[in-house]
Formats: C-alpha cells, sequence, structure tokens
C-alpha cells in the first residue's frame, strides 16, 4: 500500500538501475560532463555497479534523467465550470471534434479533479526535476478564474516542447456501485494520428501500470476489462500528441476508498512517486 514506505522506494532503486544500465550503454559516445567531476565523489552509492561502469560521473548518476524532457497534463482546469461557452467549444481531436474541456469531476465531498490532478503533477514535477529531467506542464496554474487549456493543446503539448513523453494525470467519476482503483489509457495503432506514437506509448503505459500496480494501488474494477490498461481512440489528448503518450485515470474519485488516497497529501504523493518510478523505467530503456 502507498503507506508502506518501502514498496516505493523498491521501485526507485529498481528504476534507478535500469537508469544507470542505459547510460552505461551509451558509455563509448563522448560525455562532454565526463570530466566535471562533482562534489559527491566519494558518495557514490552503489559498490557493486563499480565493475560494470569504472569511469561513471557521479554527478550523471544522481541526475539519470538529464536530458530528458518530460510534459505533465494536470486534467482539466479549476475554473472551467464558470466558463461553459468557452471550454464548449469544438476543437480537433484526431480526425473528428471534441469540446475544448470539461468541468471534470470531483470526490462526494466536494474534492476537485483538477485540484487531484495538478497537486500530483506538481509533485510529480518536483521528483523528476530533482532527477534532472526538465518538467513542462500544460496549465500553469489551478485557479478558480482559470480555464482551459483545451484538449488539442493539451495533445500537442509533447511535441512542442520536444518532450520524450507526455503522461496526462485524470481521476474518474463512475457512479458504479463498488467502482475503484485506477487504468492507464493509451492509443491504438490509427494512421495518420498515432500510427506513429502507439508502441512506445503501450510500454510507457505498461511501464506506469506496473509501477502504480507495484505501489500497491489495485487495477479499476469496473473499466479496462479489470487489467488496469485500456485502449482508446477518442481522446484528443493521445490523438494529438506526437511523443509517447498515456493517460491516468489515477482512481475513482466517487469511490469512498480511492477518495480518502486521493484528498490525502501522502496519497497524493504516492501516486507522484510511482508515477516517477514508472517514467525512470521506461526512460531507462530508450
Ligand atoms: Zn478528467
Amino acid at each position: 500500500m502507498l503507506s508502506d514506505a518501502r514498496t516505493p522506494l523498491g521501485l526507485g532503486l529498481a528504476a534507478a538501475l535500469v537508469a544507470i544500465g542505459g547510460i552505461a550503454a551509451r558509455a563509448a559516445a563522448p560525455d562532454p560532463s565526463a570530466d566535471s567531476a562533482g562534489p559527491a565523489a566519494g558518495a557514490r552509492p552503489a559498490v557493486a555497479l563499480s565493475a560494470a561502469t569504472p569511469a561513471r560521473d557521479p554527478e550523471v548518476a544522481a541526475r539519470p534523467l538529464a536530458g530528458r524532457v518530460v510534459v505533465l497534463d494536470p486534467g482539466h482546469q479549476l475554473g472551467n465550470r464558470h466558463f461553459p461557452r468557452q471550454i464548449a467549444r469544438p476543437v480537433p481531436a484526431g480526425g473528428f471534434t471534441k469540446p475544448c474541456n470539461t468541468t471534470g469531476t470531483a470526490t462526494d465531498g466536494g474534492y476537485p479533479e483538477a485540484t487531484l490532478t495538478w497537486s500530483v503533477a506538481r509533485r510529480l514535477e518536483r521528483r523528476l526535476e530533482a532527477l534532472g529531467a526538465r518538467v513542462v506542464l500544460t496549465r500553469t496554474s489551478n485557479r478558480d478564474d482559470r480555464w482551459g487549456p483545451c484538449v488539442d493543446a493539451r495533445g500537442r503539448a509533447g511535441a512542442a516542447a520536444h518532450a520524450d513523453l507526455t503522461v496526462s494525470l485524470h481521476g474518474d467519476g463512475s457512479t458504479q456501485r463498488g467502482a475503484h482503483g485506477f487504468h492507464v489509457i493509451v492509443p491504438p495503432s490509427r494512421a495518420p494520428w498515432t500510427d506513429d506514437i502507439a508502441a512506445p506509448s503501450r510500454r510507457l503505459g505498461l511501464d506506469l501500470r506496473a509501477a502504480l500496480h507495484g505501489a500497491g494501488l489495485p487495477y479499476a474494477t469496473y473499466v479496462a476489462g479489470g487489467d488496469g490498461l485500456d485502449v482508446r481512440s477518442d481522446l484528443a489528448t493521445l490523438n494529438l500528441s506526437d511523443v509517447p503518450v498515456a493517460m491516468v485515470e489515477l482512481g475513482n474519485m466517487r469511490s469512498r476508498v480511492d477518495a480518502a488516497r486521493m484528498t490525502d497529501a501522502r496519497g497524493r504523493d504516492g501516486y507522484a512517486a510511482a508515477l516517477a518510478a514508472g517514467i525512470r523505467t521506461f526512460l531507462g530503456r530508450r
């Protein structure tokens, strides 16, 4: 479970080993930072790795995502409900149109989806930046007097930022009895929209699913066939992406169990830790 601090730590270590292995495989290429021995030179953590990577730069090891760019898309915007005309405007969605955005859902206690996705995105941003990545958010505020951006802009954000990947964050709103758990949504291969990104997007989705499940989160009980992975061609955020993309429905906000995690800062941090581990795994083997 998320309250078990050992689980995310274990995941993080596994992801670190994968990432370090990926860097080591490219060690033959000139490394511009190779001669910049950092102050942490004496703090090389993993003795077992030194045989395979004798010339590892501890600065690089400490920032395994240096040079990587990640777009995070916190779903919706807090003020969307005040701008019904603006968010209803049809926008391109990948061969069809969809409304610019929606209000999003909320817990029964009134905690909004926009705030959940914003909080998890900011926590995930901090974790990824600490690993050396550059993070670009599709919105820069969570405010009741703002709306958007539209789903087409969210979908195109990855290419605009020259990102390695996009992760879109949402919370679901099923009123089905007992419905709870997370699921990850990836695009199918559909020319000319997603045939170029379907395969790596699926790998990203599988890595995120494994990380979330490994952190103790259950697969959604009410959607996606019960295995936590859905494939959908109707989402502009996925269809318009030109970089690997996955959407994560962190849980069902109408579930009392999921809502308890979502409204707790430690719960949201648990989501962020697991997502960071999944992103590291994905980037580590590219
Ligand atoms: Zn949503």
